[in-house]
């Protein structure tokens, strides 16, 4: 495989957020410390990536997506490299590597274009879907009168499938870049052997990292550590996640067993689904918010703009969805609750747009990267790092 050497990759780089990496001096001390070192070696190799110019080797290491900024590294650093950010920062660069659009470079890249584009897109989603408005009741809250539910299902799906496409070409080009960077699995194993292992690191995957948190809770920083649990970073997360997973749930049951526009009550199942699963995602995300405002924890030292503008995104629906519960339950009918009901699916919209774009998108790239370590491992198969640096 040839070599491609980028000799403006650092410095395009610190356009994401890794603006001290260049006090490295390769000591190799956050590779000591990194909890995650072992089966991988990081984070110096990438960071030694960037330094001579090793593009297609930095956006092709699983590794990047390995690491879920516990700070220890930054810690550590003898010269304030902040090596945590450094990767915080590569990953915002792979990411928007592997958007074909270049829609995601300018908003990781320009903050206020992030912001501009957010707003537009609640902004249209918002004047489309009153577009809709079939009139207005005030004698009693008839929000799907307001807005045709079936308007928000024909939409939402169609626009689910657009995201759902951007997503898979995502996953088709970093899926090529972790190729070419270190020879993926070409095993000697029997067909019937492969499967069995490619099955078994998919189970890995999903059962042991992205539902059961393991690594995440297995090498906490010393921060976390004296914390109580509710408040540690791997279960903040794990609200975030379930809460996700849940308010799909919830939408599916909804959408396939509730009578078109039928009011339900709030022990309906998939009502409680939703509210449980909101008080989750909301409770997720008022913590990181509230950890980053404060910046006590050193993984939070640093926030780049599309962090927080993700983390508001998240909660304002969590929020927006909250108050409408509270209006459909509320006595005389809560009419305020009309232009809400707009601004709530708007938002839903936008979020779903920033799937492939954002830091969103770690809830793909990150379970895949996962998996083809997992895969490498089950299979002993020997991943191939770039001669050109060391680890
Ligand atoms: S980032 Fe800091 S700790 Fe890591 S190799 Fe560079 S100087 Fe050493
Ligand atoms: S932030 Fe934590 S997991 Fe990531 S490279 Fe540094 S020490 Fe390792």
């Amino acid at each position: 495989m040839s070599t491609r050497v980028d000799t403006s990759l650092l410095s395009e780089i610190k356009q994401y957020g890794a603006i001290d990496i260049e006090a490295c001096f390769n000591c190799g001390n956050c590779t000591a410390v990194c909890p995650l070192t072992g089966d991988a070696s990081f984070p110096r190799r990438m960071i030694r990536y960037a330094q001579i110019g090793a593009k297609d080797a930095l956006i092709g290491s699983k590794e990047l997506w390995l690491c879920y900024y516990c700070g220890e590294c930054s810690k550590t650093c003898p010269r304030q490299a902040e090596p945590g950010e450094f990767m915080a920062a590569a990953r915002r660069y792979a990411l928007a590597e592997y958007d074909f659009t270049g829609i995601a470079k300018a908003m990781f890249t320009i903050p206020w274009f992030n912001v501009l584009l957010n707003l537009l897109l609640v902004s249209f989603f918002a004047v489309f879907l009153l577009a809709f408005n079939q009139g207005t009741a005030f004698d009693k809250l008839a929000l799907w009168e307001f807005l045709p539910e079936v308007v928000v299902q024909i939409s939402g799906i169609v626009l689910f499938a657009i995201v759902a496409l951007a997503m898979m070409v995502g996953i088709a080009r970093m899926t090529r870049s972790i190729a070419n960077a270190a020879h993926l699995p070409i095993s000697a194993s029997a067909r019937g052997e492969r499967g069995q292992a490619w099955c078994k690191a998919a189970w890995l995957t999903v059962w042991q990292q992205v539902l059961g948190h393991k690594d995440y809770r297995e090498d906490e920083c010393e921060e976390d550590r004296s914390k109580p649990w509710f408040l540690r970073k791997w279960f903040r997360h794990a609200t975030i996640m379930f809460g996700f997973i849940g308010l799909f749930g919830a939408t599916a049951l909804d959408f396939l067993f509730k009578p078109l526009g039928a009011w339900v009550p709030l022990y309906y199942p998939a009502r409680l689904l939703g509210t449980l699963s909101g008080v989750l995602l909301m409770y997720g995300t008022t913590l990181a918010m509230m950890i980053r405002f404060r910046k006590q924890d050193r993984y939070a030292a640093q926030s780049h703009v599309s962090d927080w503008l993700l983390l508001v995104l998240i909660w304002s629906v969590g929020f927006s969805g909250f108050l409408l519960e509270i209006a459909a339950y509320s006595r005389p009918p809560a009419t305020w609750a009309y232009p809400l009901l707009i601004l709530h699916v708007a938002l839903v919209m936008d979020l779903l747009v920033m799937l492939p774009l954002s830091k969103f998108a770690h809830i793909v790239y990150r379970p895949l990267a996962i998996y083809h370590q997992k895969r490498g491992n089950v299979e002993s198969i020997e991943t191939i790092p770039m001669g050109a640096a060391s680890t």
